[in-house]
């Protein structure tokens, strides 16, 4: 269903990829995934300590500059011998200038001589009726590996080329788009919005 009437949800990110992959996934649900681009959004802060947290406050900010329903996303990934760091600061471990090479560089020193390599990538979506919907829909994502001391494979993105996955005995960044995205954080986050928007929401195709 692509007709003016068609419901619209507000997806609090600029990232044009992301816009994609979450209309592809929602489509069969009759809503239409909009950027918050479109409607002239003005970002806000994520000043807090856990995904959900940041996700519920962009999720309310683009709700209250649009007026209709919006979707946040926000991910990362948790180390278990670094008490869970990255975390939120996944994008920026290494300051606020970081790339994924500094990042992934400073990981990797985190990690010397630790022998707990456990870690998952952690995907939150938060999705509102409104601004001041006292009901967020929260659905996460979880993805289990290991870090690895070198990196393998040109796929993929952020700390992908040392995040190893057992069951597959290759890292992430080895697995093709769609083999991650049967699998990962996100892919399976996305699945369970979906149910979300199904059974509490009541849409269908
Ligand atoms: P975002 O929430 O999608 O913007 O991701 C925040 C940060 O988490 C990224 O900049 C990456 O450092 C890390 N991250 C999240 N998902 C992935 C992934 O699938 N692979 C590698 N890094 C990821």
């Amino acid at each position: 269903m692509t007709g003016s009437n068609t419901p619209v949800l507000v997806l609090a990110s600029g990232n044009a990829g992301k816009i994609r992959e979450f209309q592809a996934m929602f489509a069969p649900l009759g809503i239409r995934i909009a950027g918050q681009k479109e409607f002239g959004v003005k970002s806000c802060d994520e000043p807090f300590g856990t995904f959900v947290e940041n996700c519920l406050a962009k999720a309310r900010n683009a709700s209250r500059q649009t007026g209709l329903p919006a979707l946040a996303d926000d991910s990362g990934l948790c180390v278990n011998a670094l008490g869970g760091a990255p975390g939120v600061f996944s994008a920026r471990f290494a300051g606020e200038d970081a790339d994924d090479e500094k990042n992934n560089l400073l990981l990797v020193e985190k990690l010397q001589g630790i022998e707990d390599r456990r870690g998952h990538y952690s995907c939150v979506l938060v999705a509102v009726r409104s601004a001041d919907d006292p009901e967020p829909l929260i659905a996460e994502g979880f993805w289990e590996g290991e870090i690895t001391d070198e990196p393998r494979g040109k796929g993929g993105f952020g700390y992908d080329p040392y995040f190893l996955l057992p069951e597959f005995g290759r890292t992430a960044a080895e697995l093709t788009a769609d083999e991650k995205n049967a699998v990962s954080h996100r892919g399976k986050a996305l699945a369970r919005m979906a149910e979300l928007l199904t059974h509490r929401w009541g849409l269908k195709a």
